[in-house]
């Protein structure tokens, strides 16, 4: 027989998928009674929405194809000397983080870290962040992130609006020298809740009428740094709330926002060693004064106690978020940039604050040679005050110093014909700025007079990074330490299976992540000319092509960042398509009780009004109560948001009659796609009643959850939509939406991932691996249905994807929580299930493919472990409150307490399985008390003293 000489096209989804071996499949479909899968999947999903043929896809690839396709797309990039700004500037990634957080699955492969106490190492370094950002502005609480400067400056102005109690008819004002990508986003997010944003000099005064809030950029659009102190005097004066959009950097010599007076302070991290990306995934920051942390956007990272009195982190005020709170959330925001933040705040860890204001002087200097070499030329500067931006007029000639300075291989800003704006970074060089001078015509430019090009009274005075963990890590060696004890307190993918419900924990394959730093793809600026980004948008586009395969669509958008702009990004195109037939009263949107948090809050923000529509008592939408409240907003009805497969993990039936009821009614079908790993290759939203999805490319199709983002949330529009798709920020799109985020492919760094997850999987093996998550959900549910009751299950007795173990009826005989259960599980190694969403008092299960049948057979054997522990508590054998449940997890401190006197042994804490004796996980810290922290909040690093 003849040897192939390539792989077979199926090698890397028989990699990427955990359930392989037919001995496996087989002894899996036996439990569950079927004889083949097909039979199994054709039980599970109802025929009316199945697909009829295989994905119009190609096949798999081999991963050696797909690094050299995608080196193909990088060699079709231009990588310059990035010199263009505006938001965006280069950076040096110090290799030890690259290559120890960006690219260590420890970091990028772990979850959102609701588990606070596996999640240790990553809340330290996001307090970190938190610290890093609350130093530099001068302003006590910053949040962990936020998902880029522009949506940022658009929260900071909801942040005011809401906080301030403003009239609904005040407005905001925007400086002009805010940038006009952040001008569109916050203009995006007004109209569609109905409030008015007025663009002006406010260097000039204050224009009339009742203002809820001004927003003012240092440095400014064109570089220029103003002092704002009696702007924001003035804006205090009429009872208005002031955001100051700051470069990081630059505080590290500038007068911070807060000690001018600011309420709020956003911007981006980027440039704190995180690529350019293309335009992202950044983190952006927030900060407010004292007072408004209870109103802040997003995640905040807190510190409080353990069971032990030890010092521990977590999420803190998590009231606020938006599965709680739903139309009443602060915000959408739930994933954000906690990997860029990480990332960000090592930088800053390892530089240090002499470091961080070395690099700043030393952008500044180069800012100061080349103002005065274009000054000695008679060049005029459009201010003589700035940092890093020096505009320069060029009347008529800006064309040709761009191109000449293109010539030497760097990008320059092309403000308008006669303006060129050049920003320097912590790359530039003196050669970049003698080639620069050259491009304008002027001579070598010397080295610059000593001092600063802004007014002495901006200088800061104040210290900044004082507390030690920002002295302490010098050496590469401390670093690379530092990193490997953080990422060793946490369980993340490369430990462990996470079994998330909805979440979709799937492998995040080495050969999908090596292209993101390529410097092709990473070094690109988001506003370089076109020529230089044919690759970028040729990946791009052909991904935007195989989701349109996936899904169904007629187009797709992949500018949202998350899935939660992608809801935005879908509510504001339906908005769009209602008001452009005149039928703008058209705001209700129905929402089922049993909806992600995030789908009433994105609501909201679209301008809508939430109407919640009930389920039945077996999960389903209640049909009667969906024809009532149709019925009751048959004018005014807009859109209708499900999930499917449903939040409770099944294939309803009925989704035609409830896509059909809300479209006689005039209304669109927004699906959201959070649970699409159900879907692919099986069903499409597209052809089943949606009118637009979003999908999360970091749940389905392989972008790591990096401890909590990046994401990317694009969304799949029928054709009557497709006009409505968000537009460029910076103008001049192909379609008519608001933009959500700066820049028109928003976190396009990590598109390269889901593009090799699905050239490599192939219509084949993106179908096998569903159906594989079928089997392998359905398999979890058979084996621990006796041990703990599945809640919903399809007409076939089927699950889809993931299912509900319901604690409910043990925590009211035994006192055990699910909670409790959660917390076992860290004990035998395990990251718990989804807790308590989308019903309290139940866990929710996804094992995903990617997992195999071992590691599933050890999480089911702990699960009827710990049924064991309930029934002994149950049973009266031990008593709640000293049960190895309540007091789980276990530290090791704990289990060599001398004075052990608990009702159980050690050894049945530590090593509940013999399995763990030979590999175990200690979590840093016990449970944790999160009511105390909220009681006590304290969002930045604690000083060294604390934790004595
Ligand atoms: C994850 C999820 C979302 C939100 O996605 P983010 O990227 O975290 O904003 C929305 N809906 C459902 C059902 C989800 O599971």
């Amino acid at each position: 027989m003849l040897v192939s000489p390539t792989p077979p096209a199926s090698a890397f989804a028989d990699r990427h998928i955990g359930v392989t071996a037919p001995a496996d499949v087989r002894a899996m479909l036996d439990r569950l009674g079927y004889a083949e899968l097909d039979e199994l999947v054709d039980a599970a999903v109802p025929s009316a929405i199945r697909m009829d043929g295989p994905l119009d896809l190609p096949a798999g690839v081999g991963e050696e194809q797909i690094l050299a396709e995608l080196r193909g797309f990088a060699a079709k990039n231009t990588p310059m000397v990035q010199m263009i700004g505006q938001g965006f500037s280069d950076t040096h990634t110090p290799p030890v983080i690259r290559r120890n957080v960006l690219e260590s699955p420890a970091w990028y492969t772990a979850y959102t870290p609701y588990q606070p106490e596996i999640s240790q190492g990553r809340l330290e370094a996001l307090l970190n962040f938190q610290t890093m950002v609350s130093d530099l502005t001068a302003l006590p609480v910053a949040n962990a992130s936020m998902l880029d400067e522009s949506s940022a400056a658009a929260e900071a102005v909801l942040l005011m609006r809401r906080a301030g109690k403003a009239s609904p008819t005040a407005k905001a004002v925007l400086d002009a020298a805010l940038f006009p990508q952040t001008i569109a986003v916050i203009r995006g997010r007004a109209e569609a809740l109905g409030f008015e944003v007025e663009v002006a000099d406010l260097g000039a005064g204050l224009p009339e009428g009742e203002l809820f809030g001004i927003v003012l950029q240092q440095p400014g659009d064109r570089g220029a740094v103003v002092d704002h102190a009696a702007t924001i005097a003035a804006a205090r004066e009429r009872g208005a709330m002031v955001t100051v959009i700051a470069d990081l950097l630059s505080l590290t010599l500038i007068v911070p926002p807060g000690e001018q007076g600011a309420d709020v302070a956003v911007g981006s991290t980027q440039r704190f060693g995180v690529p350019l990306f293309f335009g992202g995934p950044h983190a952006a920051y927030l900060a407010v004064r004292a007072g408004l942390e209870r109103s802040l956007p997003g995640r905040l990272v807190g510190v409080s106690r353990d069971a032990a009195g030890r010092q521990a982190y977590r999420l803190a005020l998590q009231t606020r978020e938006q599965h709680i709170r739903r139309e009443k959330a602060t915000s959408n925001i739930c994933t954000a940039q906690a990997l860029l933040a990480i990332t960000a705040s090592m930088y800053a860890v390892y530089h240090g604050p002499e470091g961080l204001r070395a690099i700043a002087e030393r952008v500044h200097a180069h800012a100061r040679a080349l103002a005065a070499a274009l000054a000695a030329a008679g060049i005029p500067l459009a201010s003589a005050s700035f940092f890093d931006t020096v505009v320069a007029e060029v009347p008529g000639r800006a064309d040709a110093v761009i191109a000449a300075a293109a010539a030497a291989g760097i990008n320059l800003r092309r403000i308008d014909a006669g303006t060129v704006g050049v920003s320097t970074d912590e790359t530039t060089t003196a050669a970049h700025i003698a080639a620069v001078a050259r491009a304008f015509g002027a001579a070598e430019p010397s080295a610059p007079a000593p001092g600063a090009a802004f007014p002495p009274a901006l200088a800061r005075t104040s210290d900044y990074l004082s507390h030690p963990i920002f002295a302490t890590v010098r050496s590469e060696t401390q670093m690379l330490r530092y990193l490997r004890r953080l990422a060793d307190r946490d369980l993340a993918l490369d430990r462990t299976m996470i079994p998330l419900g909805s979440c979709t924990m799937k492998l995040n394959a080495t050969a999908e992540m090596e292209a993101i730093s390529w410097p092709e793809f990473a070094g690109i600026h988001p506003y370089a000319p076109a020529e230089q980004t044919v690759g970028w948008r040729e990946l791009i586009a052909e991904l935007e092509r195989r989701l349109v395969a996936i899904t169904g669509y007629a187009g797709m958008s992949l500018q949202p960042n998350s899935g939660a702009q992608g809801e935005l990004a879908g509510l504001l195109a339906i908005r769009g398509y209602h008001r452009s037939r005149g039928e703008a009263d058209r705001t209700v949107c129905l929402i089922p009780a049993s909806a992600h948090g995030t789908n009433a809050a994105s609501a909201v923000l679209a301008g809508m009004r939430v109407v919640v529509v009930r389920n039945t008592d077996s999960g389903h939408i209640d049909l009667d109560d969906l024809r009532a409240k149709v019925e009751a907003h048959r004018d005014q009805l807009a859109a209708i948001m499900i999930t499917y497969p449903s939040t409770y993990g099944v294939y309803d039936t009925d989704v035609h009659e409830v896509c059909g009821l809300v479209h006689a009614a005039g209304g669109q079908v927004y699906i959201d796609g959070a649970n699409m790993n159900a879907l692919v290759g099986i069903a499409q939203p597209g052809r089943f009643g949606g009118d637009v999805s979003h999908l999360n490319l970091h749940k389905t199709f392989a972008i790591p959850h990096g401890g909590g983002g990046p994401g990317v949330g694009p969304i799949g529009v029928a054709e009557h939509l497709l006009p409505f798709l968000p537009g460029d920020p910076r103008g001049g799109g192909a379609t008519g939406g608001a933009a959500v985020v700066a820049t028109i492919f928003g976190s396009a760094g990590v598109l390269p991932i889901s593009y090799a997850y699905i050239a490599l999987m192939g219509a084949e093996g993106l179908a096998r691996a569903t159906r594989t998550a079928l089997l392998s959900a359905n398999y979890i549910a058979a084996r621990l249905a006796e041990h703990f009751p599945v809640l919903f299950t399809g007409e076939s007795g089927l699950v889809a994807h993931e299912c509900i173990l319901d604690l409910r009826e043990l925590t009211a005989r035994s006192g055990v929580t699910a909670e409790d259960v959660a917390k076992r599980l860290i004990d035998f190694g395990f990251h718990a299930p989804t807790l308590a969403f989308p019903v309290a008092g139940t866990l929710m299960v996804e094992p995903t493919e990617s997992e195999d049948l071992g590691e599933i057979e050890r999480f089911i054997a702990a699960m009827i472990a710990i049924r064991g522990e309930i029934a002994d508590v149950a049973e009266g054998r031990c008593p709640l409150g000293d049960s190895p449940l309540r007091l789980a997890p276990h530290t090791a401190e704990a289990l060599l307490d001398a004075d052990w006197d608990r009702a159980y042994t050690r050894e049945r804490a530590a090593y509940p399985v013999a399995s763990l004796r030979a590999d175990k996980y200690f979590p840093p810290v016990g449970r944790i008390d999160g009511a105390h922290g909220d009681r006590n909040l304290v969002c930045s690093c604690p000083p060294p003293e604390a934790f004595a």
